[in-house]
């Protein structure tokens, strides 16, 4: 049994030949990271870095190593090299480090299921826990279906008969590029009503190397680390809402709910998210939008069902509209645009709430 020591982000005092920039949650980089852990290489070696070290994924010194803004990135001091891309990083480390397993980077079923790991679920996997888009698909719905879809595609390759690992008995890339991935739809997909979230052969692969094996278990628990966080944030709320328990697509309003675009938030609850208008048509401009969207792209999409919701966002708009901090007087407008002839442009129900100076009548 290998030793396993914690990961930790450092700060290195002597340069080490390699940086591996990358962060416990990552799944692309838990890839690298099993196979360094697997092989014992020290961090003299190949030294693990989170990107803040670089002030963080999306400042320029970071963009120099890896263009994409993303995790991981390797940096190699004695070539000079970047490499930003997991499977070329893993392939690399392969390539210079030849004690402990090969991971068998010539096998052809362990390339043939990383390579459709990497083409059909990572660049959609996002539909898990982002407001999208989700690659091709419109909907949380459908893009949720497609990656369920293709983790059935590797299942069909799999042959539970053949040893604890995807290709055998012996270990080999695509054990260390899946993994990870699992662990996010382990966890995830039964959120979104998937259950089981994993089919039955990658199942029983996934529990036994988590369950039996200390380098799958550490990396295990170094992205439930990073979920655990989530968690904790409360990141799933805004988006179980909108986009998921309807057909239509997401808008730029689940965004500023996941906060993957700055809003100045001005109140929230469990059921609506109140934000300041970007673009304000009077000294005080807020919208008030239901969290779950639940088919209410407009008003006029409206049922008895939404009579709760639709209290609830005139109650918060009430309230809101006699915030004198946030610029209003006495009275407001309070404006809900109904589709095309309404001047609707986002198909997210949403309640102006607009103040700080009288208002004309008839509005244009
Ligand atoms: P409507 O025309 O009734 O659909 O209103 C949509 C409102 O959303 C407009 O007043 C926009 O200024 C506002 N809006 C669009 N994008 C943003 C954003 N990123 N942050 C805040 N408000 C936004």
């Amino acid at each position: 049994m290998c030793t396993v020591k914690a990961l930790s982000s450092q700060t290195m005092t002597s340069s080490p030949l390699r940086t591996l920039y990358d962060l416990p949650v990552s799944n692309n980089g838990a890839r690298c990271r099993i196979i360094l852990y697997k092989k014992e290489i020290p961090s003299s070696e190949v030294a693990v870095v989170s990107p803040m070290e670089l002030g963080g994924l999306k400042t320029q010194e970071y963009l120099k190593v890896n263009p994409q803004g993303k995790m991981p990135a390797m940096v190699c001091t004695e070539t000079g090299l970047n490499i930003a891309e997991s499977d070329t990083i893993c392939r690399y480390i392969l390539s210079v480090y030849k004690d402990g397993p090969s991971f068998q980077p010539e096998n052809p079923k362990s390339n043939l299921i990383s390579r459709l790991h990497d083409m059909y679920l990572t660049t959609i996997q996002n539909c898990m826990y982002k407001a999208g888009p989700f690659g091709n698909f419109g909907t949380r719905k459908d893009a949720i279906a497609e990656y369920v879809k293709q983790m059935n595609v590797i299942e069909s390759l799999i042959d539970p008969d053949d040893g604890m690992y995807l290709c055998g008995n012996e270990i080999s890339l695509a054990d260390a590029t899946v993994f990870p991935s699992m662990i996010f739809a382990a966890h995830m997909l039964p959120k979104f009503d998937i259950e089981p979230p994993l089919p039955p052969n990658l199942n029983k692969w996934y529990n036994q190397l988590k369950n039996t094996d200390p380098v799958f278990e550490k990396v295990h628990d170094e992205v439930m680390s990073g979920l655990n966080a989530w968690e904790e944030k409360n990141r799933w709320h805004p988006i179980l809402g909108a986009g998921w328990r309807d057909e239509e697509p997401a808008t730029i309003f689940d965004k500023l709910m996941s906060g993957d675009i700055p809003a100045t938030v001005v109140k929230q609850d469990d059921k609506i998210f109140a934000f300041k208008d970007i673009n304000p048509a009077a000294p005080a401009h807020v919208l008030v939008i239901p969290k779950d969207r639940s088919g209410l792209t407009r008003l006029g999409k409206a049922t008895e069902e939404h009579t709760e919701i639709l209290g609830r966002l005139l109650v918060a708009a009430a309230e809101i509209s006699k915030d004198k901090e946030l610029g209003f007087g006495d009275g407001a407008r309070i404006v809900i645009n109904d589709g095309p002839d309404g001047g609707q442009e986002v198909p997210h129900l949403h309640v102006h709430v607009l103040g700080g100076r009288s208002m004309q009548w008839p509005p244009g």
